[in-house]
Parts: C-alpha cells; sequence; structure tokens
C-alpha cells in the first residue's frame, strides 16, 4: 500500500518537474514573457523541483548550506531583499481580494502552494532567503527555547492568528503593508528606515541567535500555509517507521520536529535528520 502510494507520488513528481522544465523553456525563448520576474520564478520553481526530486539522496543535503548562502547572498544583499516572500504574500492577499495587478504574487504562492503538496515544504528548508538568514545566525544552545511539543502548539495558534490579523488588515488597507516595518530589509541594506526597525531588528538578530527560526515558528504567513498543508491527506511529509527509539535522529532537528514516533507540522523539508543515518525516516 505505501510503496504504491509512494510510486504514485514519484510520477506525480516527474511529471511537474517536466511541465516546470517546459515552461521555464518556453518562457526564456518567448518574447511576450520576457521578463526578469517571470524567469527567475520559473527557475526558482525549477530549483525547487530538482530539489524535491532528489530529496532523499545524500549528495543533495551536503549542497544546502550553499543554496541557503546563495540565496541569501543574492536575493538578499544583491537584490536588496525585495521582493521578497512576504511580498509576494501581500501580493497574494489583495488579488484574492479583487486587485487583479498583483497576479505575479498571487501565481508564485500558489505554485509554492502547489510544488509544497508534491515534494513538501523544501521552499522553506532550502530556498527562503529569510529563512536563510536566521539559520546563519542561529548557535545552538543547551536551553532548546521553544521546542517542546507544548510550546510548538501554541506557537501555531500565535501563528494562526497572525496569519488571520494580517489578511484582514490587508484587505481593509488594499496596500502592501509589511514592507515598512520589515526587519529584513532593513538588515541586508543595513539600514533602518524607521523607529518600528529599532524595536524589529535587534529583537529579530537577538532571538535568532538563541532560537532556531524564530520568524518562520512565529510570524511567517506563508509558514503557516505550508505547515496548514501538512494536515492535507495527500501532501508529501516525512514520516517515522518502524522507529526504534534510538533517538539518533533528534539531535539533529532544530526544530525538534521529530516527537517519538512522529514528525510535528514545523517539519521544513530541510533534511537534517537524514544525517543520523536513520532508515525510519521516510517520504511519504
Ligand atoms: S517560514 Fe517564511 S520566512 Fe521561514 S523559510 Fe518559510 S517562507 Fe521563509
Ligand atoms: S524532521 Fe527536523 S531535521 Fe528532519 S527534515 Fe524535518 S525539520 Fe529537518
Amino acid at each position: 500500500m505505501l510503496d504504491t502510494r509512494n510510486n504514485y507520488h514519484q510520477i506525480i513528481k516527474w511529471i511537474a518537474t517536466v511541465a516546470i522544465t517546459t515552461l521555464t523553456v518556453t518562457v526564456c525563448f518567448s518574447q511576450t514573457y520576457h521578463t526578469q520576474s517571470i524567469i527567475g520564478l520559473c527557475m526558482t520553481l525549477l530549483l525547487l523541483c530538482v530539489i524535491g526530486l532528489s530529496f532523499n539522496t545524500k549528495t543533495i543535503q551536503h549542497f544546502r548550506p550553499i543554496i541557503l548562502f546563495c540565496s541569501l547572498i543574492y536575493f538578499g544583499f544583491i537584490v536588496g531583499g525585495c521582493p521578497c516572500i512576504l511580498f509576494y504574500f501581500q501580493g497574494f492577499i489583495l488579488f484574492v481580494a479583487g486587485n487583479t495587478a498583483f497576479w505575479i504574487p498571487f501565481v508564485t504562492i500558489i505554485s509554492i502552494l502547489i510544488l509544497s503538496v508534491i515534494f513538501g515544504p523544501v521552499w522553506c528548508g532550502w530556498l527562503c532567503w529569510l529563512g536563510a538568514l536566521q539559520e546563519f545566525i542561529f548557535k545552538q544552545n543547551k536551553w532548546k527555547i521553544l521546542s517542546s511539543k507544548k510550546s510548538q502548539k501554541i506557537l501555531f495558534y500565535i501563528q494562526t492568528l497572525t496569519f488571520v490579523v494580517l489578511g484582514l488588515w490587508l484587505m481593509i488597507a488594499q496596500r502592501p503593508i509589511i514592507c515598512t516595518y520589515d526587519p529584513f530589509i532593513s538588515i541586508v541594506r543595513l539600514k533602518i528606515f524607521n523607529w518600528v526597525g529599532y524595536i524589529t531588528v535587534p529583537l529579530l538578530l537577538l532571538s535568532s541567535l538563541f532560537i532556531y527560526r524564530p520568524f518562520c515558528r512565529i510570524i511567517c504567513p506563508i509558514g503557516w500555509l505550508l505547515f496548514v498543508l501538512k494536515y492535507l491527506p495527500f501532501t508529501t511529509k516525512l514520516k517515522i517507521s518502524r522507529c526504534t527509539d534510538c533517538k539518533k535522529c533528534h539531535a539533529h532537528c532544530h526544530f525538534n520536529a521529530i516527537q517519538k514516533d512522529k514528525i510535528f507540522h514545523t517539519c521544513n523539508f530541510c533534511g537534517e535528520c537524514k544525517k543520523a543515518n536513520c532508515n525510519s525516516i521516510i517520504i511519504q
């Protein structure tokens, strides 16, 4: 039963990869859609497919820090952090609210969501420069703050509330509102734009030092959407099968997403637990 399901998943992954490759090639040679943002989007989606397809191989794991680093350097420091995934989220909500000018953010978010269903939340674990920035600042420590099962549940409720409030605020404001207060932009541009930045920038830097990816787990609306997707029965996710309770994989998971014989919703498909050489963690 599990094998049939895995074969079925594998076929869908290949179909998605071929479709995105065809789209990327078509866009690159097309005169009509030959814009930097659309080519960039196609390339990103293609990379997401390639990572998703090769997730189970050991070689790709060595490239994760390099991919995250390149994403942070290019999208963060070179491009100046704009547009980031938070801008796309805002555009997505505004498009849903009727503003069709934001069709590119809408298509971007829908594509990431669909590919996350097919490949798992590879976006967060491998490509998002906001996640990369927090990950590179983090220093492993003995306290394991906000990692218990109970605190992860509470964080999920806080993130749900943030998502609802942000969504409603965007619909009422009818324009992107996060950008002015975005601490990530201030960090990559080495400039604080308003008084809010004097609070949020140090808060983000300090919390990221002691807590693994605090923004992803408390505030990010895309992270919340990807968490929720994991509750769909057909979404690709990690699962523990025939666990011997040796707990070797626990040490590798900074999210503390591995709880006894279950993988919690916070798993971002980073694949670090694969370094424990345990065959019990499988993709389903
Ligand atoms: S949760 Fe948000 S900020 Fe974190 S990696 Fe995912 S999209 Fe990026
Ligand atoms: S269980 Fe933890 S270490 Fe493994 S892929 Fe998920 S977040 Fe990464």
